[in-house]
């Protein structure tokens, strides 16, 4: 038996769903890839990105996804034995710090905690024992897709300059960029990175950096930097160096729409959209929770992230028949626990191309499922969390 039929629905923190306007844009011929159209593309692109990060500074398109973007940010601003500070919220920022460490660099993790934020006050403490400033670069995610955790970026750049540290302040958004605020250039930050597959609603296969002054002039003598990669290669004047070849064109036409679909949703509806429905969320995690079996990974209420919520649970239930139960039996897909939390916790992913009856449908999912295999929750989750958006979203 199954009520499962159509469109599989995907409550996976990448890739998450794509808008039909955004598929049906890449349905079309290519471009000549020297002509002025693909010329506008690129440019607007560039341009729109740049404003996304909220920066000055300069992007690149790589066609690579966010592994790929990790790597560019390491090569053109690092060179082998120098010295970087990981600050651990989960998985992503560790998992950053040994790309760089394979490509030679000297990585330290400030200890965190799968569940909490980066708390800016040890970041603080530690450079301010770095006297001779041999840490070079400082890595961090906005937000954990792993643990669920947001980390406050601005209060992180904020301790790091408050100790004079000249370092570089790289921050991940793979997770969080388009679907809450980020001020690259007012919270000090020198480079950051997304991907396309998550809050841009975009195929996978994109990723983004975003560079200031200061990260160029680091760039010009840093010793990792490749051919594919290089910032410098891909400042040259003709357009297809802005790809390193040829430009993935259909991934492009996709990225244009759904950058056209934000800006016309305005991005702070987009981000007070993102809120809603992940307070949603919340509310129908914090009744579950009730039956002293599930629980939020992140301790504190303030550190848990508007685009993914991690939910554990107690050891004599099995997060993954849960997984399982959902997507063969209901069409939606859960994302499970990975890292650390594989085998004890399952993610739910509100981000992107999200909307009341996807939120309120995969919930109510849920609900089936604990329903079904029997594993003990509060009752009501559902209706907290329609009651939260019939309080919040008035007529
Ligand atoms: C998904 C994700 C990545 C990795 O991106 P890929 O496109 O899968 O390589 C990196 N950082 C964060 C925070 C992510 O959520």
């Amino acid at each position: 038996m199954v009520v499962r039929a159509g469109r599989e629905f995907l409550a996976i923190p990448g890739p998450t769903t794509m808008p039909d306007e955004v598929l049906q844009a890449m349905h079309r011929p290519a471009l000549d890839i020297y002509s002025d159209q693909m010329v506008q593309l690129t440019e607007g692109l560039l341009r729109d990105l740049s404003k996304l990060f909220a920066t000055k500074g300069r992007s690149y398109i790589y066609i690579a996804n966010g592994h790929g973007a990790w790597e560019a940010v390491i090569s053109n601003v690092l060179s082998r034995g120098d010295k970087i500070l990981v600050l651990e919220s989960g998985r992503f920022a560790v998992g950053w710090g040994n790309a760089a460490a394979a490509m030679g660099a000297d990585v330290e993790v400030l200890k965190g905690d799968w569940r909490r934020a980066i708390r800016p006050a040890e970041v603080e403490a530690r450079l301010r024992q770095d006297k001779d400033h041999s840490i070079k670069a400082i890595l961090a995610v906005q937000i954990d897709t792993a643990s669920g955790a947001v980390n406050d970026i601005e209060a992180i750049g904020k301790a790091i300059k408050s100790t004079g540290h000249p370092a570089l302040f790289l921050v991940d958004t793979v997770a969080s960029l388009g679907c809450m605020l980020f001020e690259m250039d007012a919270w000090g930050i020198d480079v950051a990175m997304s991907g396309s597959q998550k809050g841009l609603m975009t195929p996978p296969g994109l990723s983004f950096c975003a560079v200031n002054d200061r990260a160029h002039q680091v760039h010009k003598t840093a010793g990792m930097r490749t051919p594919y990669w290089d910032w410098t290669e891909r400042d040259l004047a003709e357009n297809y160096r802005k790809f390193g070849g040829t430009a993935p064109i259909h991934l492009l036409f996709a990225l244009r729409q759904a950058i056209d679909m934000i800006t016309e949703e305005g991005l702070p509806n987009v981000y007070l959209r993102h809120r809603l429905l992940a307070e949603a969320v919340r509310r129908a995690v914090a009744i579950w929770a009730q039956g002293q079996v599930l629980g939020f990974n992140i301790a504190e209420a303030g550190e848990r992230s508007d685009t993914v919520t991690t939910v554990v649970m107690a050891s004599s239930h099995n997060p993954v028949a849960l997984q399982r139960y959902c997507k063969e039996k209901c069409g939606v897909v859960l994302g499970v626990g990975i890292g650390e939390l594989a085998g004890q916790a399952f993610r739910i992913a509100h981000m992107g191309h999200v909307n009341a009856p996807m939120i309120l449908g995969t919930l109510g999912v849920i609900e089936v499922a604990l329903h079904a295999l029997g594993i003990p929750h509060g009752r009501g989750g559902v209706e907290a969390a329609i009651d939260w958006l019939g309080e919040t979203v008035t007529a």
